[in-house]
């Protein structure tokens, strides 16, 4: 017996014409790429997103095909976000931190029909645009009278004269909630980047469960300020859980430094913000430095890399604002766990009660998580023992965009690369990761493609590349490097092999000569004999 309730597929579309009729005056701010900010609201905001679902249309564009964006937090990317995925098209958010090569693999991987990209990232899309064989439409996210006249790129045309004839009202069409929505790449694996490809059910339980008081806690009375860029993992979901509660929303634009972050909170009188621990580092800096304090933010949810201890007591302590350390991954969405306190915490000493907050959290409605030992075997939910972190869900992948059938789960349960411990309250702790790559800034860097560089250098006979703590950018890379016998070579003619191969913030900030590298039984590095090897190593204070 089926139950008698209406059957409506979950649409990324419900959730703009939700926020229109029922927050229709809920602002959007944007600091823009031009400099100055700029105001609309939901009503106004699905009004246009409709345009784009009309102009999108007039290209001829299939369901499912493939719209990428090169773009910062602003309207702009909100109106794609809704008019491409509400229409039946996948929006495609590209990194433009990646090195250009990269950009190149993953348009092409991705089959990127049409690419909509801010002004300042013009000089990337010249670049490129001959090289993205797919792409056959390049929109540029400016007024008319801001569109070089010979850039060079076929066809570019002004996304404000594109969509500007255009109907404001459009037929959202009805399909399965599983279709696909949008995608985004992700490096924090080993080979070439993997592609994650959302669908709208996903994304709109994924919203649900996101808005949730123990989780984000977003209400019609917050002002929300995603400083996560909108091309990580859409912006930990924040734009369709902002729509689904009729949050207030403030982007950031191109600006991430402190003062700019402290002015937006400021005047936006922003409740909630949320990013990675390098932009909150830069912001407590500034902070520091000026004396200022918060008058509005009440809470911050922290998350892409471990939220440092320091951090936690500055804003809880001395600005009165609640941290809320979290945890997820491209792959999830990317939610998982958040850590808001049970009641039984709140009566803990101090030091007791950091403890808890600097764990990543616990796991929110949708995610199951379980640790397991080298064998597959469950451990212990005792805060002590530790292993392999694997989730499942229905906002956590099946397989990577064209995956060739290898299906990255393990039992049904995806592997995260993570080493965690788990305590009987449930609260999650990262302790380790397996996977071979280094996180710098919330941005993935590598270490395979960093030591394959200096490898083709003619006189470096083996390289290993290993993550170094750094107080502002979380880890840094550096190279271990065994000279081949008899040559030559010094640490600066290493670093400069590295110009134009890969992105100038990928190099690493040293290298190390050293006599060997400790190899296994197999002859694989062993990068913990190495980081023991190297303890008392520091990195060079420039
Ligand atoms: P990404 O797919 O770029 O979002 O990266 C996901 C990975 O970032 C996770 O598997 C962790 O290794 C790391 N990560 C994310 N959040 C945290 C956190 N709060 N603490 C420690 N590591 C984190």
């Amino acid at each position: 017996m089926y139950g008698l309730m209406q059957s409506q597929q979950l649409l990324i579309s419900t959730l703009i014409e939700f926020a229109a009729r029922h927050h229709g005056e809920g602002e959007i701010v944007s600091r823009r790429v031009e400099g100055d900010i700029h105001r609309t609201n939901y009503r106004q905001l699905a009004g246009r997103s409709r345009k784009v679902a009309n102009a999108l249309d007039t290209l001829g564009l299939a369901f499912s095909d493939r719209v990428a964006t090169l773009a910062w937090n602003g309207y702009r990317h909100l109106e794609l976000y809704f008019g491409v995925s509400g229409s039946g098209r996948v929006l495609h958010t590209l990194n433009p931190r990646l090195h250009p090569d990269q950009i190149v693999w993953i348009c092409n991987h991705a089959e990127d029909q049409v690419l909509c990209f801010d002004m300042s990232f013009l000089p990337i899309v010249q670049a490129i645009h001959k090289r993205c064989t797919t792409i056959r439409h390049f929109i540029a996210l400016c007024d008319a009278d801001a569109l070089p006249k010979d850039s060079g790129i076929p066809g570019l045309r002004s996304y404000e004269a594109w969509i500007a004839s255009k109907p404001a009202t459009y037929a959202w069409p009805d399909f399965d909630e599983n279709s696909a929505s949008s995608m985004c790449y992700t490096s924090g694996t080993t080979g070439n980047p993997k592609g994650a490809l959302y669908s709208h059910r996903s994304t709109i339980l994924h919203a649900f469960s996101s808005a949730l008081p123990d989780a984000l806690n977003m209400s019609a009375r917050d002002a929300v300020l995603p400083v996560v860029p909108m091309f990580h993992v859409n912006a930990w979901g924040l734009p369709y859980s902002a729509a689904m509660t009729g949050a207030k929303l403030v982007f950031p634009g191109p600006a991430m430094d402190g003062k700019s972050i402290f002015d937006l909170i400021e005047t936006e009188k922003v409740s909630f913000a949320a990013g990675v621990p390098t932009v909150w580092q830069m912001l407590l800096t500034h902070m520091q430095a000026t004396g200022q304090r918060f008058t509005s933010l009440k809470r911050t949810v922290i998350g892409g890399s471990a939220c440092p201890p320091a951090m936690v007591s500055a804003f809880n302590d001395t600005y009165g604002v609640e941290v809320l350390h979290a945890w997820g991954m491209t792959e999830m969405s990317p939610l998982g766990t958040v850590c808001t306190l049970k009641n039984k915490h709140l009566t803990l000493p101090k030091d007791a009660q950091l403890k808890v907050r600097l764990k990543q959290g616990r796991g929110i409605y949708g995610v199951d998580m379980k640790i397991v030992d080298g064998a597959g075997a469950e451990v212990p939910w005792d805060g002590v023992s530790y292993g392999d972190l694997l989730v499942k869900g229905p906002w956590v992948i099946a397989e990577y965009f064209k995956g060739e059938d290898q299906s990255p789960l393990v039992d049904g349960w995806f592997p995260t690369g993570d080493v965690a411990t788990i305590d009987a309250d449930g609260f999650m702790q990262i302790t380790d990761r397996t996977k071979d790559v280094i996180k710098s800034g919330g941005e993935w860097i590598s270490s395979i493609d960093v030591e394959n560089i200096a490898m083709a250098h003619p006189a470096v006979a083996m390289a290993a590349c290993i993550g170094i703590r750094h107080p502002k950018w979380d880890e840094r890379p550096i190279i271990a490097v065994v000279k081949k016998p008899g040559v030559e070579v010094t640490r600066e003619d290493i670093l400069a092999f590295y110009d134009g191969k890969t992105a100038k913030w990928q190099v690493p900030d040293d290298v190390v000569f050293v006599e060997s590298i400790p190899l296994g039984g197999t002859g694989k590095m062993q990068k913990t004999k190495l980081r023991e090897q190297l303890r008392d190593y520091r990195l060079p204070t420039t």
